[in-house]
């Protein structure tokens, strides 16, 4: 039966996009063609629009059938392991990672009440509330929740809660880290933001760097596209058009270089390179080094963004 559905998926993938999904012009061209090496192993076509820029995953499953292809992502097993290398390597990056993102919001903020939208099992939530936070977090998935709850005691919603809240109240701050690539109505989730943040609120979009070294190096087996979960596929310049018409506009971008050691990684990993660890390493280093001179080849991007003042 899964083998039937596969099969009739990739017969429905042959069908391209003809016309931009984001601003609808029909100068659409396909940029490469990859997989989804992290599950199903069905083949998507990735189109560039040379409108506006933006580069998007062709055919991709329904809103309704997505939650398939997730279900390779195992956010609960390995979180709490403490047991060998690779574990403890991973328990020091977070902590290292989520301290930095904490450090970047009491930058932007001396007001303190955030809404982290893709808060997945709460490790983010969890670092700003034990720093005296007000925090609230939205999630699609349902195991994710419950994990949050009972590790954390911290209550998230799922996506619902962003219309269902009162209109007086809004946030100072709203994080997508690693969400915005995944959001089927994007331009709606911008349009529910620009309600819910405050006039002199920040919102902060972390995403994959589709102009960086390492996806330039890796072309079609580089794991930043992450087909089909990864709709999007964001460089500076079309993710900037694209707030810029839902009246956001870009503070500044900082850099995440460590990402690009994981993404060659598992690019590598996608090749089934024998020895690609070393050379996966090698390429995230390169990126590391490349995005010091040059932030736009930068693995992955954090875009710091405010409300224009003017927009209606
Ligand atoms: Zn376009």
């Amino acid at each position: 039966m899964r083998e039937i559905l596969i099969s009739q998926k990739i017969e429905h993938n042959k069908e391209y996009h003809a016309l931009c999904p984001n601003c609808s012009s029909g100068s659409v061209s396909i940029l490469l063609e990859t997989s989804d090496f992290k599950f199903s192993e069905e083949k998507f076509a990735i189109s560039k629009c040379s409108n506006c820029q933006l580069i998007f995953t062709q055919n991709p499953p329904l809103p309704s059938e997505a939650g398939y292809y997730y279900k390779s992502k195992n956010y609960i097993s390995h979180s709490d392991s403490k047991v060998g290398f690779v574990n403890k390597l991973y328990h020091l990056v977070r902590s290292i990672m989520l301290n930095r993102k904490r450090k970047i919001l009491e930058k932007l903020t001396n007001s303190r009440k955030i809404l982290d939208i893709g808060s997945g099992t709460g490790y983010f939530l969890n670092e700003l509330k034990q720093h005296q936070w007000n925090v609230t977090g939205v999630e699609i998935s349902e195991e994710a929740r419950i994990y949050c709850f009972s590790k954390f005691n911290i209550q998230t919603h799922d996506p619902s809660y962003l219309t269902s809240l009162k209109v007086d109240e809004k946030f100072d701050i709203i994080t997508l880290w690693h969400v915005f690539e995944h959001i089927y109505d994007f331009k709606g989730l911008l349009e529910n933001i620009f309600t819910l943040l405050k006039d002199d609120g920040k919102l902060i979009v972390a995403v994959p760097n589709s102009e960086s070294y390492d996806a330039n190096y890796y072309k079609e087996v580089w794991a930043g596209y992450d087909v089909p979960r990864h709709l999007w596929h964001f460089s500076i310049s079309s993710l900037s058009q694209i707030l810029s018409s839902k009246g956001f506009n870009i503070d500044q971008i900082k850099r995440m270089p460590f990402d690009g050691y994981y993404v060659s990684l598992l690019s590598e990993a996608n090749l089934k390179n024998r020895f690609g660890f070393i050379n996966g390493f090698k390429v995230g280093f390169i990126s590391h080094i490349v995005s010091l001179f040059k932030k736009s080849k930068c693995s992955s991007l954090i875009y710091i963004i405010s409300k224009t003042k003017n927009h209606v």
